[in-house]
């Protein structure tokens, strides 16, 4: 399928006037008509929810939009819980899925009422010392061994520093019940941005089995499964997206299958996506600065791996669209690069591409999640703006670039004082 940028040349260059490039840009429309999709695929389930996985895009503007989409947060860091506080998100609109937790973390999350989700089991006593037990409480599972859809691995639950095993799941419901603990939550991730509507089945099969077994062992109320995120995104043109109606179908089999001839039909299913929920509806707008002719054919761009990490980082593809040249034949063959002083800054590797002129505008796509959120200052380079598009066609200013007032300002300059050249 032909990927086209939810935003034309005409709209950048009108942007462009008052916000420089480079700037991620969000589409609120396809965020929201996505996320009553997904809610639409889960409709079946009467207590379903979507806490959205604030890591992946942490800009409140954005959480507010899915807010009124009916959408929770899901947190695991201090700072995060924090900026879900601001936008009036609190008690069990909050999910604390956190690993290696600080005693600050669980107490802020205590003290928002969030529901935490204890990764191991000797988080139990840890947190007894920082905070009261709630009514209700998680822990998150893994299973150990290779996680195989259709006989092919898709990760490795073994090597993963993630939940409790399945005889720690029964301890810790045991020892949580002790505490006070009356309603119990299940939770596990154990494979990220799959392309495949066989996923959530496959895992909710294995954790409503787990439903089943702990209940019985451990005679508690199981009040709900969390299939956490992993659900993914096609970021190539030919891969096929998922198809998140048949995919809520499919987690639905398998609840009529095991939950409810265990007379567990009352448990609410979670989710915590992060990539699907954004992922597409975001993109890096830069612009060609640069040309450069040695052993390859080089464009440089005024964005750089700083303001998108997941290239450099995991090799990862996002697709291009050079903006009016968008049905002008592919006879170019580019590495587009940042201006890190990285040989992997590089948004695209031999990429047949239109012939790119300085002053282009190229959009890069699927930077919706785990974008700018994974931005870091390596090189002094300065995280870019946001920018919203609405849904009235109008843009809003979501998050201002930085400066360098902003990357000096954890740093006291009081014993240089006068050593300005000017
Ligand atoms: C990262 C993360 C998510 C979201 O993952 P996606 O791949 O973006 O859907 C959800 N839950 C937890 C605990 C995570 O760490």
């Amino acid at each position: 399928m032909k990927k086209k940028p939810f935003v034309s040349l005409e709209q950048v260059q009108e942007m462009t006037k008052k916000y420089p490039t480079p700037f991620h840009l969000y589409d609120e429309k396809g965020i929201r008509e996505n996320v009553r999709k997904l809610k639409k695929a889960f409709s079946w389930n009467k207590g379903y929810r979507e806490y959205f996985a604030v890591k992946a895009t942490p800009n409140p503007y954005l959480m507010q939009i899915l807010k009124e989409e009916g959408v929770g947060a899901d947190c695991s860091s201090y700072t995060e819980l924090l900026l879900s506080d601001k936008i009036g998100l609190g008690g069990d609109n909050i999910m604390f899925s956190s690993n290696v937790t600080p005693a600050k973390d669980f107490e802020l999350a205590s003290k928002l009422g969030a529901i935490i989700n204890f990764d191991d089991i000797t988080h139990i006593d840890f947190y007894e010392n920082i905070a009261p037990f709630a009514k209700t409480m998680s822990c998150r599972y893994n299973p150990g061994g290779d996680f195989t859809l259709h006989n092919q691995i898709m990760d490795t639950p073994k090597d993963a520093k993630y939940g409790l095993t399945k005889l720690q799941m029964a301890e810790a419901f045991i020892k949580l019940k002790e505490k006070g603990v009356e309603h119990f939550g299940i939770h596990s991730f154990l494979a990220s941005n799959t392309v495949t509507d066989d996923y959530y089945p496959q895992l909710a099969k294995i954790l409503f089995q787990l439903a089943v077994e702990l209940k019985k062992e451990t005679g508690v109320h199981v009040a709900f499964i969390n299939l956490s995120g992993g659900v993914g995104i096609p970021y190539k043109p030919d891969q096929r997206g998922n198809d998140i109606l048949a995919i809520g179908e499919g987690v639905r089999k398998v609840f009529d299958e095991i939950l409810v001839p265990a007379g567990m039909g009352d448990v609410s299913i979670y989710t915590e996506l992060g990539r699907f929920v954004m992922g597409p509806y975001g993109c890096l707008v830069t612009k060609a600065i640069h040309e450069k002719h040695i052993y390859k054919e080089y464009i440089g761009v005024d964005a750089c791996a700083a303001n998108l990490m997941r290239p450099a980082m995991y090799g990862s593809y996002h697709h291009i669209t050079v903006l009016g040249k968008e049905d002008k034949p592919c006879d170019h063959i580019y590495d587009v690069t940042g201006g890190l002083c990285e040989n992997n800054d590089k948004f695209a590797i031999d990429r047949c591409l239109p012939k790119i002129d300085r002053g282009d505008y190229l959009v890069i796509h699927d930077t919706g999640a785990h974008g700018f959120s994974m931005g870091y200052n390596y090189n002094g380079k300065l995280r870019s703006a946001e920018l919203l598009l609405k849904e009235d066609g109008s843009t809003k200013l979501i998050r201002r670039a930085e400066t360098p007032e902003d990357y000096f300002a954890t740093l006291d300059f009081s014993e240089f004082e006068n050593n300005n050249v000017k």
